[in-house]
């Protein structure tokens, strides 16, 4: 049984022009699955639907139709009581690495919180297990005190990506989370994301508008035009045999990545 199965999943908004309601369609009738241990990666250019689909996935916002299932158990329409449940298998990790964190909380509280707020750590593991967690992905004890503002972005996206594995979860749906930063620095992050998935077994949807950085972590790719998927297929079978024009011009807008 696939970790994640996405079943005709549709999303519109209504959009109030004077007197007239119109609905918008901006994910379009969209299937896919994900097993365990495998990244998908949803790839389109701005605007086609990617975090609306994310943000289905992770149940933050209800779809208008179809389905989202996570290991067997429907997503969409969940009780508050399932959602929370599932919340602590699958993390979300976002674009902007400053927006995610509280501005006003050390590191220690920011990545201990989930911990706390799921009652999965007794209070004296807490520093322990945040110094295993901040090690994982490249920091230290050092940093425990410290406030958000005094990290570089990089730094930032590895703190946001501690504390989503603090529980530990199954799943983490990446929306761009390399997009706001340098090149070199991204191509960093998605190295750890790379180790990371190894090292906890993890399950990803990586969601992304680049094809080099899709190329290096997905299994299988997903491409994504204006709500629909016009494209999906393996790695390899999508990199270097598209099919369609979209997916072609999506290869060729971004150049080659160079990968430590
Ligand atoms: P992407 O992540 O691929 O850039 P989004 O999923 O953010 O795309 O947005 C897809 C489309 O849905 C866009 O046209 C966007 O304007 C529209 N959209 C997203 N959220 C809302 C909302 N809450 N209300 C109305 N339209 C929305
Ligand atoms: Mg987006």
């Amino acid at each position: 049984m696939p970790l994640v199965e996405v079943e005709h999943l549709s999303k519109s908004y209504s959009r109030h022009s004077g007197l007239r309601a119109e609905h918008a369609l901006v994910v379009d009738d969209v299937s896919f699955d994900i097993h365990r241990g495998e990244t998908l990666g949803l790839v389109g250019e701005s605007g086609s639907g990617k975090s609306t689909i994310a943000r289905m996935v992770l149940g933050l916002i209800e779809s208008t139709s179809g389905s989202v299932t996570f290991d067997g158990q429907r997503v969409n329409g969940a009780p508050q009581s399932r959602l929370r449940a599932m919340r602590r298998r699958v993390q979300p990790v976002f674009q902007d690495p400053f927006a995610a964190l509280n501005p006003r909380m050390r590191v220690a509280e920011i990545i201990a919180e989930p911990l706390v707020i799921h009652g999965a750590s007794p209070r004296k593991e807490l520093r322990p297990r945040c110094v295993e967690l901040l090690r994982a992905v490249g920091l230290d004890e050092s940093v425990l005190a410290r406030y958000p503002h005094e990290f570089s972005g990089g730094q930032r996206q590895r703190i946001n990506i501690a504390r989503a594995l603090a529980l530990p979860p199954e799943l983490l749906v990446l929306d761009e989370p390399v997009s706001a930063l340098d090149v070199s620095v991204g191509a960093q992050i998605v190295n750890l994301l790379r180790d990371l998935q190894r090292e906890f077994q993890l399950t990803y949807l990586f969601i992304s508008h680049s094809m080099p950085l899709v190329r290096y972590l997905s299994t299988n790719i997903a491409v994504l035009r204006r709500g629909r998927l016009v494209e999906f297929g393996t790695r390899d079978a999508i990199c270097d045999a598209p099919q369609q024009d979209y997916t072609k011009a999506l290869i060729q807008a971004t150049p080659e990545l160079r990968m430590a």
